[in-house]
């Protein structure tokens, strides 16, 4: 077994990080993946520092700390723009997974068919990295880079995920398809983020998450449904939105039938939004 550290606060983490570490949060991704084989990495826990959990309503938007669970995600009394996000968490495995796994872990695994990324991309969120030499925040798009990519350098943590504060009132949603209803890796995943006014839409952000290395925003799709009214959404969905999405053939599905089930899925998403 390597060296395990549990730091109390984030500089002690960033000059420890000086050094090769591997970061554990709730460890959901991090036990499953070394499965039938001794742990010799070096491991540095985040669990014990206050500073990155919890979320905080600022003017400008959210804090999302990383080491807020989905748990903790779930119970904590937020505006509808967090609806999809919601919807998300609660179909991150089970119970036990959703007390144990973080936002941040999800983000930093970058799994193609990770639940998190679909609706954060459409909330707009950007994500807060911190090293010895000081902080930068970026946009999630920017940050995920490949299937287990993303841009975090070595001595950097994910500390954040922000959240701007739509021009006007918003709503969010997002739909899962798996193989079954509960417990199950996504086939695929639409997210949606509305602005609506006198049931009109003014500003649309889709995404689309396991049809792609990295979850995708929508844009022909997005400027489908500028003026559209909430009852008439899901007509607007076209094929040839669905452009900036490339499905793979796995055990979960086929290419083709991703590209047909994510066309009727965003249908279902965005007709969920009719009063
Ligand atoms: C039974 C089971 C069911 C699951 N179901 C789903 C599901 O339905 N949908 C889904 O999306 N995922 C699912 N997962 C995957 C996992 O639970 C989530 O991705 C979770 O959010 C990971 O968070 P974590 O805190 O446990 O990450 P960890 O395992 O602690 O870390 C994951 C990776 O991120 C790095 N990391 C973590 N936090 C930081 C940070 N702040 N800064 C820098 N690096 C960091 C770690 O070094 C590691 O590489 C499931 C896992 C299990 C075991």
């Amino acid at each position: 077994m390597g060296d395990y550290l549990r730091p109390a606060t984030l500089e002690e983490a960033l000059q420890a990080l000086a050094r090769p570490w591997t970061v554990l949060a709730g460890g959901t991704d991090f036990y499953p993946a070394r499965v039938g084989r001794a742990i010799d990495d070096d491991v540095l826990d985040i669990g014990g520092i206050g500073a990155l959990r919890g979320i905080a309503e600022g003017p400008a938007g959210w804090r999302l700390g990383a080491t807020t669970t989905w748990s903790e995600l779930i119970e904590t009394p937020l505006p509808r723009l967090f609806d999809g996000l919601k919807q998300a968490a609660r179909e991150v495995g089970g119970r036990q997974i959703q007390n144990a796994g973080t936002l941040a872990g999800n983000l930093c695994n970058a799994s193609p068919a990770a639940d998190g990324v679909p609706p954060l991309l459409a909330l707009g969120a950007e994500v807060e990295l911190a090293g010895r030499d000081g902080t930068r925040r970026l946009p999630l798009a920017a940050f995920i880079t490949g299937n287990r990519r993303t841009v975090l350098a070595p001595g950097e943590l994910v500390v954040a995920i922000h959240v701007p504060k739509p021009a006007r009132g918003a709503r969010s949603a997002f739909l899962k398809l798996g193989a079954r209803r509960y417990l199950v890796i996504s086939i695929a995943m639409a997210a949606a983020t509305l602005e609506v006014e006198d049931s009109r839409v003014i500003a649309a952000r889709i995404a689309v998450g396991a049809c792609s290395a990295v979850a995708q925003r929508l844009p022909a799709l997005e400027t489908a449904l500028i003026g559209a009214t909430v009852n008439s959404l899901a007509a607007r969905v076209e094929a040839s939105q669905l452009v900036p999405l490339s499905p793979i053939d796995d055990v979960r599905g086929s290419a083709g039938y991703r590209q047909e089930a994510v066309a009727t899925l965003l249908r279902r998403l965005l007709a969920g939004f009719a009063p």
